[in-house]
């Protein structure tokens, strides 16, 4: 049931009795991982968002001190992922359901004891959605500290790694992802049937994809194959590596929200 999390970490294996005895529990750190069941191309399977944030924190749980007490909440496999629905296979909440999933996820720890929670984000379509989710709740609970993370903001070694288009289009289901996957769980990827595949590009324009002016896109507007970059050159020591240097920043993300203390409240 723990998959690649710690049992001892492993926030579900507790009981109720040593929930309500867990000392210092407004320093403890609860990390949420959250993924996708989304298209990722004809050669990886739907879980792999899922899968990447599990193998990331469970890595990272190993590594961390015992002297921090943190422990992982079970991850939702869904997320918001209408941007890939026309692949089936693809499923999806809506922004409404998920921020009430999330709400509601969050009270919960809130009325046990808990004040640090950490939304462990996989999934690139979702951060706003959790952003949103961490705000409200930090305006109706002041002492409650939410962590809006996406998996790849914590210090990484993509760029040694990987190539500069792939750095700068490669952002589904291309190198980083597979070769992760390869790393993660080989026995399910389909090498055989990788195919790269760019999106079009605004020559001269300041709009693009994902940059600093974007604009909103399904999948199918720039991908037949579901593919947005090169998964022809992943491999899996590459993925071993991305995995390694992922997890030690992830050791230190949770080590930061233990030592976090909230701006000084009036
Ligand atoms: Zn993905």
């Amino acid at each position: 049931m723990h998959s690649f999390i710690p049992p001892e970490r492993f926030f579900p294996y507790l009981t109720w009795t040593e929930v309500q005895a867990m000392p210092d529990k407004a320093n403890v750190v609860l990390v949420q991982p959250l993924g996708a069941i989304e298209q990722h191309g004809p050669h990886l399977p739907l879980i792999v968002d899922a899968a990447i944030g599990e193998a990331v924190l469970g890595k990272a749980l190993q590594q961390l001190e015992a002297s921090v007490p943190a422990y992982a909440l079970p991850p939702l496999y869904y997320g918001k992922s209408n941007e890939h629905w026309h692949f089936p296979g693809t499923i999806t909440l809506s922004a409404q359901t998920l921020l009430a999933t999330i709400s509601e996820i969050a009270e919960s720890v809130y009325r046990a004891g808990f004040r640090k929670l950490v939304l462990m984000n996989s999934h690139g379509g979702q951060p706003q959605v959790l952003e949103i989710a961490a705000r409200d709740l930090h305006v109706k609970y002041e002492d409650f500290s939410i962590f809006p993370l996406f998996v790849w903001q914590a210090p990484h070694i993509a760029k040694e790694l990987l190539s500069p288009q792939e750095l700068k289009l490669g952002i589904h289901a291309g190198d980083a992802e597979t070769s992760l996957m390869l790393a993660i769980l080989p026995n399910q990827i389909r090498m055989e049937k990788a195919i790269a595949e760019y999106p079009p590009e605004q020559p001269g324009s300041l709009l693009s994809i994902e940059g600093k002016l974007p604009f909103a896109w399904t999948t199918r507007d720039l991908s037949q194959s579901g593919v947005i970059g090169d998964p022809t050159t992943a491999s899996a020591e590459k993925g071993d590596r991305l995995l390694e240097s992922l997890a030690a920043g992830w050791v230190q993300v949770i080590r930061d929200v233990y030592a976090f203390q909230p701006p000084q409240q009036r």
